[in-house]
């Protein structure tokens, strides 16, 4: 099945989760999502990822949108808060309960590691579908009796009822040359779609929102080229539009490492505090020229 076409007005986002204060590599990739949409006349947005109530501060919200002020960047519309969209992954958890595709895990993080059998994918074990046969009236009573559980998704049976999928590819650095992807959702096994301790997961929040908001074309880092097999599979079987994807290399530090939010020298956030001049850094970062020691990581 090929992606449905995306529509004539460019729309990009730009969706952090408020974990922490942005670093260098958040600014280079909200720019350059920023710049495509402009270039094109059309929008950007800007999405918070704040359904994780346990590593989500709103301390960070606030140093978000002071970072990406700072850098000079503005964005269209409302700012839309995951958060505040709760009942739209519920709705969408209930169609895909009511197809048979999801079940109810109670594993904990443990019993996954105990698994020894476990096969593993690109973003680590994939889970070795324990849940997946317990009997429906065994599930019923355990979450009766209140036990904590994930709904999984049975990836056998959801990529079975979607046929083989593809999703429109552009290149980096951007041009617009257009290729189909063929999407491998089985690599990823029965992913998590609500998670114990929040209640959607990352995977089924950002697939409806980036077709709730009409985006045509998501760019972000490399670390989630896998997330794009999932989400093209939860694009079928929801009846969403298909965005065109495009994923940069991820920014590596002076010890090859990929920059991470705990790194605080190369916050946005310290480098304001060192006295940087955002409109250098803005232009740098658009030149594809990093802070000392900061590059891109080889491919
Ligand atoms: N919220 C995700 C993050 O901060 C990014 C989501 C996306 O761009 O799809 O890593």
């Amino acid at each position: 099945m090929t992606p449905p076409a995306a529509p004539l007005h460019m729309v990009t986002r730009f969706a952090p989760s408020p974990t922490g204060r942005l670093h260098v590599g958040h600014g280079w990739s909200a720019l350059l999502a920023m710049d495509m949409a402009r270039a094109a006349g059309g929008a950007f947005r800007l999405r918070i990822e704040d359904i994780d109530g346990t590593r989500s501060r709103p301390k960070h919200v606030t140093g978000i949108i002071e970072d990406l002020r700072w850098l000079g960047m503005e964005w269209d519309g409302e700012i839309i808060f995951q958060s505040q969209r709760l009942d739209r992954y519920d709705a969408a958890l209930e169609q895909l309960r009511s197809q048979g595709l999801l079940y109810p895990c109670f594993c904990t993080r443990a019993d996954i590691q105990a698994s020894l059998s476990a096969p593993h994918g690109p973003e680590g074990p994939v889970y070795p579908g324990t849940c997946r046969t317990l009997p429906p009236a065994e599930s019923a009573g355990r979450i009766a009796a209140g036990a904590a559980h994930a709904w999984r998704i049975d990836m056998g049976k959801a990529a079975a009822r979607a046929g083989p999928l593809y999703w429109s590819a552009l290149p980096f650095p951007v041009r617009d040359i257009q290729t189909q992807v063929i999407a491998h959702p089985l690599l990823h096994g029965d992913v998590v779609l609500a998670r114990k301790d929040a209640p959607a997961s990352y995977h089924l929040s950002c697939t409806l929102d980036d077709a709730a908001m009409g985006v045509t074309h998501v760019l972000r880092g490399d670390d989630l080229r896998g997330a794009t097999d999932i989400h093209r599979l939860l694009q079928a079987l929801l009846d969403l539009p298909s965005p065109a994807y495009i994923h940069h290399p991820l920014l590596v530090g002076p010890d090859g490492k990929r920059l991470a939010k705990r790194d605080g020298s190369i916050a946005l956030a310290d480098l304001r505090a060192q006295g940087m001049d955002p409109a250098l850094l803005a232009a740098d970062l658009r030149a594809g020229r990093f802070p000392i020691g900061i590059a891109p990581a080889r491919a």
